[in-house]
């Protein structure tokens, strides 16, 4: 089905900004390309008020709305389905910075305000918004909050549900839910706003939000060590965990394999060491304090010295085999650059099985080892290609094939997310650690998720929008 002109000259008379007609393949298939769908009504709300309306409208006719933001997600959330009988609604046009509140810490942005421009503005007010992920270029607040996004600083921040203080968002039948608020305490009932964070469009579009700012650190550095196995990544995690005070802001692996696909797609980037290391970790070490800022006689700040000593004790303590530490904003760019290009190399790089998982840190090692090794043993045309998250638990433990000219891995997908996610599930891990599930993956919610839990996100879901009007096929399906 597609909308006749009427339909669309109804929608059209509600927002100010034009409704595309198109065919256009940017906003109808996800950012991997997995996922592709059909509407010929693409509409560019630019105020809280145009998304009630059209809600509303959309709710009387009983037409699904599929909420997007930067199109960024992995899991074809923000993509409609086949079906052509359902409005996208895309939020980018919805970006002015409402307020920011330099004394109490929070800024209130609209739901399509992109994360980096965000980053940009309260940098000139030397604070920080600490959700921090390769997409931040193109990915908005609106679906930051949606898929309760993760990414690099989640160690020392937590995850973008930590950094909420309130929300404003439309309801499934047009009427607007307003819960902004500055207040870190505010006990009132239900935190409602956490409700909304991590739903993916299915039971409110988030128009927008109050989120927490944090005193920009005055110097960071960054370091890139190689270590000898997963056993010595994480004694390295605690150590320096404990020498800081948990003032570490990241803590990022990266094994050989996806080292190689970078280092191949991005032939122009400095390797750290001279040969590629089977693993490696980028750690950024930050400071707020003015104190750190001054230098010794040889114009080192103590801030570097302390870093260095640090370094010098994990070589000893034989935590690490070697390192190198950032020299200059610069050098701390280029070596971040190696790690937020992983996404990109790899599917750039041919197909890959994405995994999203989390392990508790205590498991990580036996979870590691065991499963390599298994996977090894059984499947030995798979390249276990791992990078992420570390520091919180959280692998994208993606697979590969060793081979383009024997395929394998993409004729063996299920079997093969089969095998990892058991051996998850057995250390008490989840299948689905920060993107999401989307479209990609309803069966393992199904399979994996609490059924109680399950059932009662089903019941919220229909208590909310019974007509299942937002964002229909996506977390589960309702008959
Ligand atoms: C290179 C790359 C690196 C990435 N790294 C990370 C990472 O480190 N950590 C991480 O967590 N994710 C990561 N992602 C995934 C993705 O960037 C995040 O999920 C991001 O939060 C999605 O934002 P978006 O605006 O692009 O949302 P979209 O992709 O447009 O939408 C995602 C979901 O949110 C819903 N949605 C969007 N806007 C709204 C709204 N205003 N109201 C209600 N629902 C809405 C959509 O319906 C969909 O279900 C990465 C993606 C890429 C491409």
């Amino acid at each position: 089905m597609t909308f006749g002109k009427n339909k669309i000259d109804e929608f059209q008379s509600l927002v100010k900004n034009q409704i595309l007609v198109s065919e256009d393949d940017k906003y109808l298939s996800d950012w991997r390309g997995v996922f592709k769908g059909k509407t010929n009504f693409v509409i560019f709300p630019a105020s809280t008020k145009e998304v009630s309306n059209v809600v509303k409208l959309a709710s009387n006719n009983e037409i699904p709305i599929v909420p997007q933001g930067g199109n960024t997600g992995l899991c074809g959330g923000a993509t409609p389905d086949q079906s052509g009988n359902s409005i996208l609604m895309n939020l980018t046009k919805l970006n002015t910075i409402r307020s920011i509140d330099l004394i109490g810490n929070t800024i209130t942005v609209e739901a399509g305000c992109i994360l980096e421009s965000i980053h940009n503005e309260v940098d000139k007010k030397n604070k920080v918004f600490p959700i921090n992920l390769a997409a931040k270029g193109s990915c908005t607040i609106g679906g930051n909050l949606a898929t309760n996004a993760g990414g690099n600083n989640v160690l020392k921040y937590g995850s973008t549900s930590d950094l909420v203080l309130g929300i404003e968002a439309v309801l499934p039948d047009g009427k607007i839910i307003n819960t902004l608020t500055a207040l870190h305490k505010d006990n009132t009932g239900y935190a409602l706003h956490k409700l909304l964070i991590g739903s993916e469009g299915t039971l409110a579009i988030i128009t927008a939000a109050t989120i927490k700012l944090f005193q920009k650190p005055k110097l960071k550095l960054s370091s890139f060590m190689q270590v000898k196995d997963i056993f010595k990544s994480i004694q390295l995690l605690q150590y320096l965990q404990s020498v800081t005070g948990n003032g570490i802001e990241a803590f990022e692996i990266m094994t050989k394999p996806i080292l190689e696909i970078i280092h191949k797609q991005f032939p122009q980037y400095n390797k750290p060491f001279t040969s590629i290391p089977e693993m490696a970790v980028l750690v950024e070490f930050a400071t707020t304090s003015d104190l750190d800022l001054k230098k010794n006689e040889a114009g080192e700040t103590i801030f570097k010295n302390k870093v260095i000593e640090i370094m010098t004790n994990t070589i000893e303590k034989e935590l690490i085999e070697d390192a190198v530490i950032s020299q200059s904003n610069q050098q701390n760019k280029d070596l971040w650059e190696i790690r937020e290009s992983a996404n990109i190399a790899q599917m750039q790089e041919g197909f890959q099985l994405k995994l999203d998982i989390s392990i508790p840190i205590s498991k990580m090692a036996e979870f590691w080892n065991n499963t390599s090794k298994d996977l090894n043993k059984f499947h030995s045309k798979v390249k276990i290609c791992v990078f992420g998250h570390l520091g919180d638990g959280n692998l994208h433990y993606n697979l590969m094939d060793i081979s383009k000219d024997h395929p394998y891995v993409h004729r063996n997908q299920n079997l093969l997310k089969d095998f990892v996610y058991e051996r998850v599930k057995k250390v008490g891990g989840s299948f689905s650690a920060e993107h999401g599930i989307g479209q990609l993956k309803i069966k393992e919610l199904n399979k994996y998720k609490d059924k109680t839990s399950l059932e009662l996100m089903k019941t919220i879901k229909l208590s909310l929008d019974p007509k299942n009007i937002l964002n229909p096929g996506k977390l589960f399906t309702i008959i």
